[in-house]
């Protein structure tokens, strides 16, 4: 069975009576190469390159994929892994599922959509306390949504259960996450994920490598959480948990704020959070003008501003 090769994909979606949903957004990897090198990366924390990858050196760790389509990445993901688990919203595929991962013993479909997932929830029942790797080729109408629903998914404070996201996404997509401060690709999902841990661009895929085959370039981008959490990232967080937590979403919202009026000046979009002198004050403790744009902030720098509000609030108590 060769999941990857066009002819048999049209004969296997005939069989089915099925067709590539666009509304799910089913682009399926007709290039073997592909899904051996994204489950690779995933199980070997590193692109292996061409040829495919490693068995992940830690029996204990699982992976889950979001959308399986037709099961070409779930069984190279089979191999590396010890327990697989694929979630498929799309219920016309769940019995083709059954056919080409048959022989996947260590496999678990589930019929779901992803995003009505209670995300920490569904780790516990299918991983209980086993770290996790996400790995997707990812619906492209859906990215940045399923991308935040797990890192929201997640309390700062702990430990997350998720070490690693390896998505396929828009190239430009993955540019966007990698980004640095002050680039035109730098947004506000850049910094919400550098909150949570480390983007990489790992390698490109073109078009051709789909079925059907999407009018964009994508890529491959591969997301490493901070071990422990966001302690491991930033200086001076509250040592409490629960404060940890509320400090966090204090960020968050400084971060939405910034960039949902990415053209004002960030003391003037920030005026519905904290009051004008003291967003410039703080600005001014951190050495930085108070005519500066929300996006030339890093995620350090977001912190820090939180921070020096707080530390700003106490002052006038
Ligand atoms: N992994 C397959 C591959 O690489 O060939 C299919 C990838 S295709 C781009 C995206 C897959 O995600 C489809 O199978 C689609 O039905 C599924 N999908 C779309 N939205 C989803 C959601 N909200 N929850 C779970 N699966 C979803």
């Amino acid at each position: 069975m060769n999941l990857c090769n066009p002819a048999y994909v049209r004969e296997l979606l005939e069989r089915y009576s099925l067709a590539p949903k666009k509304g799910f957004g089913q682009n399926f990897l007709i290039n073997a190469d592909i899904p051996a090198r994204i489950a690779g990366s995933s199980a070997m924390g590193a692109d292996p390159g061409w040829g495919g990858g490693y068995p992940c050196d830690d029996e204990n760790v699982c992976a889950l994929e979001i959308g399986p389509g037709l099961g070409a990445m779930t069984r190279e993901l089979s191999e590396l892994f010890s327990k697989v688990v694929a979630v498929e919203i799309d219920r016309g595929l769940i019995p083709l599922l059954s056919e080409t991962l048959g022989d996947c013993d260590n496999v678990t479909v589930i019929n779901e959509d992803f995003m009505k997932l209670d995300l920490s929830e569904f780790l516990r029942e299918q991983f209980g306390e086993r770290p996790v790797r996400v790995c997707a080729n990812l619906p492209y109408y859906i990215t940045s949504p399923i991308l935040m629903a797990i890192l929201e998914g997640m309390k700062p404070s702990e430990k997350p259960q998720v070490q690693s996201i390896t998505v396929l996404v828009q190239s430009e997509v993955a540019d966007r996450l990698c980004a640095k401060a002050g680039s035109s690709e730098y947004g506000s999902i850049t910094a919400s994920v550098a909150l949570c841990g480390t983007a990489k661009k790992l390698f490109t895929v073109s078009p051709g490598c789909f079925y059907p085959a999407p009018k964009v370039t994508s890529a491959v981008c591969q997301i490493t959480l901070y071990e422990n959490g966001i302690r491991d990232a930033f200086e001076g967080l509250p040592e409490d948990d629960e404060a940890l937590d509320r400090f966090v979403s204090k960020v968050k919202k400084l971060i939405a704020a910034a960039f949902a009026m990415r053209r004002k000046t960030l003391t003037n979009a920030l005026s519905g959070i904290s009051d004008k002198s003291k967003i410039e004050a703080a600005l001014e403790r951190m050495g930085m003008r108070s005519d500066i744009r929300g996006e030339k902030l890093s995620a350090a720098d977001f912190v820090k501003l939180a921070q020096e509000l707080e530390k700003g609030d106490e002052a006038h108590e």
